[in-house]
């Protein structure tokens, strides 16, 4: 999971677009902390700023003050393949003898990225990373300027022979062009400013921050093509390009990683997680004296369950807004420190109680059973968790950073020793045909990490 946005000003004397770019991607922050970057065209060349760190750390006004540009393409990096390292960061930029030609950021994971590499290095083209983005970059580039082929058909190439997941943004030169995978796995939609200025983002929550309006997603196999002359959609046969056929959205988008200000696949993200809470709440037959989120991102459905039961929404636990998301941190032992740096409970409030506590997923487990610790360390008699998802069971191979199968608690244990493991007096989860029939078009719908069935060809 990574942010993206993409800017485009008709009028090239704004040149404002990677100030927007920034403010876009700070909206943007939660779907990566690891590093940010932005690539624009200052009028004559394309420029690159990245590194590691926040938004806010790397873009700050003295930075702001000299990228003056009318078009510009931003990241925020969440690392699933490839190191933790600068190399990795994007976006990436790539020079022709001309200078600097291309510049690509893209969300997602390529699951053929070994045998698509050891292609174009058998070819002499050179890698300087471990990054799926740079290898759609030199794919495109390559076929454009060894081959011949014009952009747009150096994108259907990739469209053609990459297996996976890449909502992704390039520059050529001063030309913008946003494209997303035949599966249309990873959110990415279109907005314009009033005055006319393109927007394209991961979610709509960049678009508010800019004052965008959302007008559509952009499609599976579609590619917009933007330019001074203005912008043109060319729509592909999503059936023509896919390993299966069919479109095969992140269920998970809706569950965890997206803003809940978003709107995400035409989905008002904290109504579907209160729709969560309110399946789950329909099962239940313990009543609480509390209902509690795991903050933030289980707020919603809790808030659901609450509503769903007549009980009041509580907010048992306080997180700690300047720590980053326990998920999302790459490494364990940073991941171990952060949950008693990033929760506490409020004092008192919990002496005596019978609590829910609500989040919305279990991954290897190790968070949730510390959180559980400390709800009764300060005091509570009961708890009974409940899951507003299925039991991830399988790993991601588009572009979330999931353990392997072995440390998914859920493909080792039964719900009852989970339910041990995490010192809780019960545990219930949502069931895949509970969760499927919150779905409009569950058959557009990625569910793999639950049930195992792959929308998108694994092999590498
Ligand atoms: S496997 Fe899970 S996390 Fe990965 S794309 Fe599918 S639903 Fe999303």
């Amino acid at each position: 999971m990574c942010g993206i946005i993409g800017i485009y000003q008709k009028d090239k004397k704004s040149e404002t677009a990677s100030r927007l770019a920034v403010l876009g991607l700070f909206a943007a922050q939660h779907r990566g902390q690891e590093s940010c970057g932005i690539a624009y065209f200052d009028g004559e060349k394309l420029q690159l700023i990245k590194q590691m760190g926040l938004v806010k750390e790397v873009f700050h006004e003295e930075v702001l003050k000299q990228i003056p540009s009318h078009v510009a393409i931003g990241h925020v990096r969440y690392p699933t393949k490839g190191s933790s390292d600068i190399r990795n960061a994007q976006p990436h930029i790539l020079y022709n003898l001309s200078g600097p030609m291309f510049a690509l950021a893209s969300n997602g994971d390529i699951v053929n990225y070994k045998e698509l590499r050891e292609e174009l290095e058998a070819k002499d083209v050179f890698f300087e990373s471990q990054n799926d983005g740079e290898l759609i970059l030199k794919y495109i580039a390559y076929f454009h300027e060894k081959q011949g082929l014009s952009i747009v058909d150096s994108i259907k190439n990739v469209m053609q022979h990459f297996n996976g997941s890449y909502s992704t943004l390039l520059l050529v030169k001063d030309q913008l062009y946003a494209f997303r995978d035949p599966h249309g796995n990873r959110p990415f939609i279109f907005g314009e400013l009033d005055d006319g200025t393109y927007v394209f983002a991961s979610e709509s929550c960049c678009l508010d921050i800019i004052r965008a309006q959302f007008k559509k997603e952009v499609s599976p196999c579609e590619i917009i093509h933007v330019n001074e002359k203005g912008m043109e959609s060319i729509q592909l046969n999503p059936d023509e390009f896919r390993s299966r056929k069919h479109t095969a959205h992140c269920i998970f988008e809706l569950i965890y990683f997206s803003r809940p200000d978003s709107i995400v696949y035409d989905n008002a993200v904290y109504a579907f997680r209160e729709k969560l809470g309110e399946k789950l709440a329909k099962k239940e037959d313990i009543i609480s004296d509390v209902v509690m989120p795991v903050p933030d991102s289980s707020n919603f459905i809790a808030l659901g369950y609450a509503k769903e039961l007549g009980m009041d929404f509580s907010l048992g636990l306080i997180r700690n807004h300047y720590v980053g998301r326990t998920f999302i941190a790459p490494e364990q032992t940073i991941r171990d420190e952060n949950v008693s740096q990033k929760f506490n409970a409020l004092p008192g409030y919990l002496e005596g109680k019978k609590v829910t506590l609500i989040d919305d997923s279990i991954v290897r487990g190790t968070t949730l059973r510390k959180i559980v610790k400390m709800v009764r360390r300060h005091g509570a008699k009961e708890i009974h968790v409940r899951i507003g998802s299925p039991m991830v069971k399988y790993s991601c191979y588009y572009g979330i950073d999931t353990p392997t199968m072995e440390e998914l608690i859920a493909n080792q244990k039964t719900v009852e020793d989970i339910a041990t493991f995490l010192h809780a007096d019960s545990l219930r989860y949502l069931t895949v045909p509970e969760l499927k029939s919150l779905i409009n078009d569950e058959k557009d719908f990625c569910f793999a990490c639950f049930d195992g069935n792959y929308p998108i060809h694994l092999k590498e």
